[in-house]
């Protein structure tokens, strides 16, 4: 993992510039995890250093082992007035099949976006990430001329085909399990309902 994100221009971020992360989002300690381990974090600029994409690995800092249960997930900050404001969440990926492949093909993605950032074709401005619904993201320009009627930007245009591909498989299941739920009534799949969802393949193309 640490090669595939270290290829893709990731660097891993020190004990201090961690734990000053975590200040600086006013983030909590969890609760089952004292006394606080900070984990393997890898960091990510965009050229013009507007952006940085963070990839949280679920490795323990210290002894470079995973932690015995856990999750990653990757963020993007924008950095507003030399503050780094959150515009960026992924689900947490868990610690099953794969998680490896799913983490780097989110950072990946993550990656082309903050370089590939699209100018608006109304007004030429870069334009900014906003969330919508379900935790769906998108390039957006809000200029003062169209403000009735945003423009839009295509939130996958730049992702290399391979990372898009394991994106969207990840889009598909997590849409499926969503209706599963409502289909259900209940808050989480259980038993039966969790052999019929759709299998991770090793090859996702
Ligand atoms: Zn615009």
């Amino acid at each position: 993992m640490d090669a595939t994100l270290n290829k893709l221009g990731f660097r891993g971020l020190d004990g201090h510039e961690i734990k000053r992360m975590i200040q600086t989002h006013s983030l909590k300690e969890p609760k089952r995890m004292r006394p606080f381990e900070p984990g393997l974090s890898h960091i990510l600029s965009s050229a013009d250093g507007v952006y940085h994409v963070v990839v949280h690995t679920s490795v323990v800092l210290r002894t470079l082992k995973w932690r015995k249960k856990g999750s990653g997930w990757v963020i993007i900050n924008q950095i507003v007035d030399g503050k780094p404001v959150r515009v960026y969440i992924s689900h947490p990926i868990y610690r099953t099949k794969f998680f490896v492949q799913r983490l780097c093909a989110l950072a990946e993605a993550a990656r082309a976006r903050v370089r590939n950032i699209p100018s608006c074709p109304r007004c030429g401005k870069p334009m900014t990430i906003e969330e919508g619904k379900n935790k769906s993201y998108t390039f957006i320009c809000r200029g003062e001329n169209h403000r009735t009627r945003p423009e839009f930007g295509d939130w996958d245009a730049d992702v290399p085909a391979k990372a898009l591909c394991i994106v969207k498989l990840m889009r598909r299941k997590r849409a499926s399990y969503r209706r599963n739920l409502k289909k259900t009534g209940r808050t989480e799949v259980l038993g039966r309902a969790r052999e019929k969802r759709e299998p991770w393949t090793s090859n996702p193309e």
